[in-house]
């Protein structure tokens, strides 16, 4: 069974979510004021790993993650570069989703993006103004911290102390200066404002949160996930608008994955070390390597971005698709042996026993080495046969469902098979059946079967 880290009681728990064989899950999504750099990657990659698992572990999983696509940056970005904010985010939602698709990361079930969401925002702060949590001032609204007494909860922070009516309009802050935050931000000259009933302004960033998660995952959900920088104030304050305006428990797991540094040093502009999934592409890195190094490391350890980190990560992969290609070319004869088919079991037991202990993804991608290093032993001793070797190359793909670090072969052009079936006709011809069957294996291995029949050779994909 699987067991998680979750911030809120600071320990390993069994995940059990709300309703059996279903997660809901949400995971705070990028805010679109440039690209987003390696650091988040490493948190999203996490994230999409964790979905990974969760379905490999037969739940049914509805994802959702939003695009915070108005927030103090964005508008500031935006207006800098003379562009709409619709205009303007959407050129960086769609490069994020490009990076995203080429770090193999699925996209969510549901991506509600903020400004789609104002109705539903204003009707939780309404739902909060009702209860008593907030207060005006200047045409904007604040919640109160004071008045939930769970709030710090998460963070691990007693807020007690805090001065009441002291309040904070940005949407990141430290600890040290816990304010009552804000909600609605009253309109201001140059931004951009919605005209609503409680007044015109724009949301908050916390509040676009909650309101899009429990739309589509309800009052109650089971994992809610972003890097350890959001714990305070943005989930810590999710919590407090959600379970004040519900009444109900918010969320059961809080999954946070630790800082990317780089070269030990936290990444930043000035530092000139700050990468965005472009620049290391440009760079001659392949986007394989930078997924295998993002979740070479334990989520709840820092992880150190370097050069050499992705050097080893590439011969690491490399070492993996050699044993694949070796090994398809062997071809597929039918069902593994019983005592090979019982190693698969062994090999599949422990690549889940690692990652049902808190998503250990070294120790899931030591027991894919041991499982490699295993059958090429064998291989020494005696060939590997080919009903062997083709449930080897199976299950590999079975694990590469979830860790998508093998590249993937582009199809095979019709044009490319007959010129291969052609090469093998002619090696017959002249008797060259080692020629003949090698040319087989090798479409075999690239998902083509060939069938001999009366009227010549038929092919079709596997
Ligand atoms: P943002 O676009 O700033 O809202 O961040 C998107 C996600 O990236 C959030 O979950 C952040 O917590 C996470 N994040 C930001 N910086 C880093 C970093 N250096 N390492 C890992 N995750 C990060
Ligand atoms: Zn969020």
């Amino acid at each position: 069974m699987l067991r998680l880290h979750n911030t809120l009681s600071n320990t390993e728990e069994e995940f059990r979510p709300l309703q059996e064989g279903a997660v809901r899950f949400y995971t705070c999504g990028p805010t679109v004021y440039d690209y987003a750099h390696i650091g988040n990657f490493r948190t999203f990659v996490f994230q999409d790993l964790l979905r990974k698992y969760l379905v490999y572990s037969k739940y049914h999983v509805v994802h959702v993650m939003n695009i915070t696509d108005v927030d103090d940056k964005t508008i500031l970005n935006a207006r800098k570069s003379g562009m709409t904010l619709r205009d303007y985010t959407a050129r960086y939602t769609d490069a994020f989703l490009e990076d995203s698709r080429k770090l193999r990361i699925d996209p969510p079930d549901i991506m509600p993006r903020a400004t789609d969401h104002i109705p539903e925002m204003v009707a939780l702060i309404r739902s909060l103004e009702e209860k008593g949590y907030t207060y005006r001032k200047d045409g904007s609204i604040y919640f109160s911290i004071s008045r939930f007494p769970g709030y710090g909860r998460l963070s691990k922070a007693d807020f007690s102390g805090a001065q009441a009516g002291a309040r904070i309009d940005s949407d990141k802050y430290d600890k040290e200066n816990a304010r009552d935050f804000v909600l609605w931000k009253a309109r201001k000259e140059g931004e951009d404002y919605w005209d609503t009933e409680i007044g015109p302004g724009r949301p908050g960033w916390h509040i676009e949160c909650s309101a899009m998660s429990m739309k589509y995952l309800g009052e109650s959900f089971d994992i809610h996930c972003g890097g350890v920088d959001l714990i305070f104030p943005h989930h810590e304050n999710e919590i407090a608008q959600s379970e004040c305006a519900t009444g109900m428990p918010f969320v059961r797991y809080w999954v946070h994955p630790e800082f990317l540094i780089v070269e030990g040093e936290k990444m930043s502009k000035s530092l000139g070390n700050f990468f965005t999934l472009r620049d290391l592409l440009a760079q001659g890195h392949s986007p394989e390597a930078i997924r295998y190094l993002l979740l070479s490391v334990h989520y709840r350890k820092q992880l150190n971005f370097t050069t050499d980190g992705l050097r080893q990560a590439q011969s690491s992969i490399q070492r993996l698709e050699d044993f694949v290609l070796r090994m398809k070319e062997r071809g597929n004869d039918g069902e593994p042996s019983p005592e090979f088919a019982a190693e698969i079991s062994r090999a599949r037991k422990r690549f889940k026993e690692a990652m049902d202990d808190d998503i250990n993804t070294s120790a899931a991608l030591a027991t894919v080495f041991d499982f490699v290093r295993m059958v090429n032993q064998r291989d020494t001793q005696s060939p590997i046969p080919p009903n062997d070797a083709a449930a080897a190359v199976e299950f590999l793909q079975e694990i590469d469902g979830v860790l998508s670090i093998l590249r993937q072969q582009p199809e095979l052009l019709d044009e490319e098979i007959a010129k291969q079936i052609e090469a093998r006709q002619a090696a017959r011809k002249r008797r060259d059946f080692a020629e003949a069957d090698r040319i087989r294996a090798w479409l075999l291995s690239q998902g083509i079967q060939l069938e001999d029949t009366r009227e010549g050779v038929r092919w079709k994909r596997l």
